[in-house]
Order: C-alpha cells, then sequence, then structure tokens
C-alpha cells in the first residue's frame, strides 16, 4: 500500500511550474498545518485556513481536495501543492 507522502511527491512533480512556485512559497512561509497526519489521510489547514486541503489514498492512487475554486474541480492547486511539501518534509522522521 502507498502512502500519501509517496504519492504527492509525485504529483508535484507534474503541476506547472507556477502553482508548484505558489505552493513552495506558502509552505516555506510555514502557512502549512496538519491537522491530521496518518500514511493514507492527510489533513491541513492552509494560509490561515484560506483553504483546507484533504489527501486520500483510494485504490492506490491519491485524491486530492481542496476548499478553494481550483481545488474543488480536482485541481492539484497551490494549496496542495503546499500541503504535499509539508507532508514530504515530515516523512523521513518516522512516528
Ligand atoms: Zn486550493
Amino acid at each position: 500500500m502507498r502512502r500519501v507522502a509517496e504519492l504527492a511527491e509525485t504529483q508535484v512533480a507534474q503541476v506547472a511550474p507556477a502553482v508548484r512556485a505558489r505552493g513552495g512559497e506558502l509552505e516555506a512561509a510555514g502557512a502549512v498545518q496538519l491537522v491530521r497526519f496518518a500514511p493514507q489521510v492527510v489533513t491541513a489547514e492552509v494560509d490561515d485556513c484560506a483553504a483546507h486541503v484533504e489527501f486520500t489514498i483510494v485504490d492506490d492512487s491519491l485524491r486530492c481536495y481542496c476548499t478553494c475554486a481550483a481545488g474543488r474541480t480536482g485541481d492539484f492547486c497551490a494549496h496542495c501543492v503546499a500541503t504535499a511539501l509539508a507532508t514530504t518534509r515530515r516523512v523521513p522522521v518516522p512516528k
């Protein structure tokens, strides 16, 4: 069973550079607050709760959901990128 962190990293590599850059800025600014952090489920509040992101694993692939306009249509938006980066950063530390 694959983990959110590993699949999220793959998604980040596929998004448009501008979205990736924006997500990187959000993450670097500490705008991501991980709410739930488990191998199969990650939820986060991004940018002072402006956006709520959920990652889940369904059928071995990553489902992402964000409350912003782009995220609601299923796009891997900047908030998702920021959450993915925060997630992969957390992974080397085993819990
Ligand atoms: Zn979003």
